[in-house]
């Protein structure tokens, strides 16, 4: 065996976890720059529980609520300057990915005065400022993985960046916080973690202790599998699948994703698909693609996630997922253009020709 397994992060798992470590808050500094959504941080409740213990630590803050779904270079910039004008001493990102991801990109901006492309080449000039994260979804597990995916209207996709310095500080997670989750916002960001450790787990940089943890999110979501369909979310289901996302993230914080992701990215930015959807509609052909190559560990997903076949995993993601999406000749050429230049499809344990491109995306679509 020869792996790395690095994960800085230090989480506090549980509920009422910002208010029970108010005090280490004040660790990062007396300057907080808060980054979230337009609503999550106030629909989750989040927002005001932090809110309210900065100010009783006597912690300034600034708050940006402006981050947009699967947020932009552009929108990342805007907040970036707002917090370096600020001088913030550190960034609490409050949200789903979407705010998560910004975080990291305002922590980098707001002590580099740089061309937000330049985040790609994951070199800084200053280290970027330290961040918490405290998540409203249960799906990217970003509050424990270094990355931050951007859209890149240049290139037409998203693209992530990250290094050792934009693993979050610190992570509450708290499921209280993903009460107020639609029903659609839940079931697609579950599968976003299902994904995680699915790829994670059939990655050419998958680690026998990576998929330990990759095999424990799977059985998770195949335990919960009708809870889902039913729409039975009661708290002990939302806790449990805070947790299944957020050590999926442990998981691609080591392996990183393969090409559902990156194949996702191109019915996520030209057909509004969400993130974890967009990931969900892809598995099925995925799962087929690597089988003669990895029998053993599709099985397992498999079982795992309670399904007899593959055939099964495509009908569930159907029924709680319930898109429709038709792409014609035009869209399937260009996705495919797409995503031979993204650089995560060579941790596919199958190379990726752009025929096998062609057909993944088109079957999927039936
Ligand atoms: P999201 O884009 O952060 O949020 C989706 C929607 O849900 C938004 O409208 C958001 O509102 C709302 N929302 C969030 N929490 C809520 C709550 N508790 N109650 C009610 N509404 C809530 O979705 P996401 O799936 O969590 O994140 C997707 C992004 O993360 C993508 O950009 C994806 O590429 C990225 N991602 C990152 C990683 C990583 O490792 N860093 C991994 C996978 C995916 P607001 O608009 O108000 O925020
Ligand atoms: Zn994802």
């Amino acid at each position: 065996m020869y792996f790395k397994f690095h994960d800085p992060t230090k989480v506090f798992f549980g509920e009422n976890v910002v208010n029970k470590n108010k005090a280490l808050f004040k660790e990062y500094g007396n300057k907080a720059f808060i980054v979230t959504g337009r609503n999550s941080g106030k629909l989750s409740g989040a927002l005001d529980e932090v809110t309210d213990v900065l100010n009783e630590q006597k912690i300034e803050y600034m708050i940006f609520e402006d981050v947009l779904n699967n947020p932009s270079t552009d929108n990342v910039k805007k907040a970036g300057m707002k917090a370096m004008e600020y001088k913030a001493d550190f960034v609490i990102g409050i949200g789903g990915g979407s705010p998560l991801d910004a975080a990291k990109a305002v922590a980098v901006l707001a002590v580099n005065d740089i061309d937000p492309y330049k985040l790609f080449k994951n070199v800084f000039p200053t280290k970027p400022i330290p961040i918490i994260a405290v998540p409203t979804t249960a799906g990217t597990g970003s509050e424990v993985t270094p990355y931050s995916i951007l859209t890149r209207d240049d290139m037409k996709t998203k693209m992530s960046f990250g290094n050792e310095h934009t693993f979050p500080v610190v992570a509450f997670v708290d499921y209280r916080y993903t009460k107020s989750m639609p029903y659609e916002t839940t079931v697609s960001t579950a599968v976003d973690a299902l994904t995680h450790a699915v790829e994670g787990y059939t990655s050419v940089r998958s680690t026998p202790f990576s998929d330990i943890i990759a095999k424990e999110v799977i059985r998770i979501f195949g335990k919960n599998k009708d809870n889902i369909i039913n729409n039975n979310f009661d708290s002990r289901v939302r806790e449990e699948l805070l947790y299944m996302s957020m050590i999926a993230g442990f998981v691609i914080s080591q392996t990183g994703t393969t090409i559902i992701h990156a194949m996702g990215y191109s019915l996520t930015y030209f057909k509004d698909v969400s993130h974890g959807t967009a990931n969900g509609v892809l598995l099925k052909e995925y799962l087929k693609f690597i089988y003669d190559q990895l029998r053993e560990k599709v099985d397992n997903v498999l079982d795992l996630m309670g399904v007899n076949n593959i055939e099964e995993v495509s009908a569930l993601m159907k029924k709680i997922l319930k898109y429709d999406i038709e792409l014609n000749e035009k869209e399937l050429d260009t996705f495919c253009d797409i995503t031979m230049k993204l650089r995560s499809i060579k941790y596919n344990v199958k190379p990726l020709e752009r025929e096998d491109a062609y057909k993944i995306f088109k079957e999927s679509m039936q």
